[in-house]
């Protein structure tokens, strides 16, 4: 009974009442602990979000498993959302100069903040998904051949992406192709650094035994220690980021972060 009605409901309707719930949420757990670097709010308490399976366990894939502090309770940023974050005020002029971004499949947090900025030209797009809500903003895009100019981007944010595409060597040639001369590109994936290759087979299609072997009912691939090398035969130089604090653990909790994940950065340049 309750999804029948759910199901007369108009989408629309939902996702206005849902806004409602989440800003309540957002100020029942108002205190001191914490701090949501894009929404900029202090709480008592960070939300538990992610997987709770044995693969992830097993294979300890950082990005992919259950933590305890890790959903912003008013602006549902990720313990990754913030990371990227970071690192994008800290590390880049985006805030400051005028810059072109293309997001792929953009994490609401951070497309709310983001969007906000005159100064980003901001290009969003997803390959859609049934059953799956996106902004009516965000336009339908094929990470494998994307609709636009060599060079065009100062930047690209592509996470949690690279894992669900078969062809990935052509995604992350198109993510080459589209960035400018000295552009970036920041690409997480889930990441086991107990493989030494990245563990995938693509004769896997059934939903419950990709999400028993992969983690995921949609991923194709486990990445190893080898998808830095995956970036480099795509032409790219890759660093890793990690913040610099003045009291590592101190602020590591404040910002509700995972120790385990440092960003991947994937530059142009020669
Ligand atoms: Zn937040």
């Amino acid at each position: 009974m309750k999804d029948l009605i759910l199901n007369l409901l108009p989408d629309q309707f939902l996702r206005s009442i849902k806004k409602i719930y989440l800003k309540m949420r957002g100020y029942y757990y108002i205190g001191n602990k914490y701090n949501c670097p894009i929404c900029e709010y202090n709480f008592r308490k960070m939300l538990p979000g992610g997987f709770d399976l044995d693969v992830i366990k097993e294979k300890n894939i950082i990005g992919g498993g259950r933590r305890n502090n890790n959903i912003c309770p008013n602006c549902q940023s990720t313990d990754r959302d913030r990371l990227v974050f970071m690192y994008l005020k800290h590390e880049t002029e985006i805030f400051k100069n005028k810059v072109k971004i293309l997001h792929i499949g953009p994490e609401p947090s951070l497309y709310n903040r983001l969007k906000k900025h005159s100064n980003i030209f901001y290009v969003t797009g997803v390959k859609y998904t049934e059953g799956i809500y996106y902004h009516k903003d965000i336009d339908t895009m094929d990470l494998l051949e994307l609709p636009s100019h060599d060079g065009e981007y100062d930047m690209v944010i592509c996470n949690h992406i690279l894992e669900h595409i078969i062809n990935d060597t052509k995604a992350m040639s198109e993510i080459y192709r589209v960035l400018s001369h000295n552009g970036i590109a920041i690409l997480q994936v889930p990441l086991s650094n107990l493989l030494e290759t990245s563990y995938e087979d693509y004769s896997i299609t059934c939903p419950k035994l990709r999400e028993k072997h992969f983690g995921q009912f949609d991923h194709v691939r486990i990445y190893g220690k080898d998808y830095v090398k995956r970036l480099e035969n795509a032409g790219f130089k890759v660093q890793s980021y990690y913040p610099v604090f003045n009291d590592i653990t101190d602020e590591l909790n404040r910002f509700a972060l995972n120790k385990d994940e440092k960003l991947i950065i994937a530059h142009k340049k020669k």
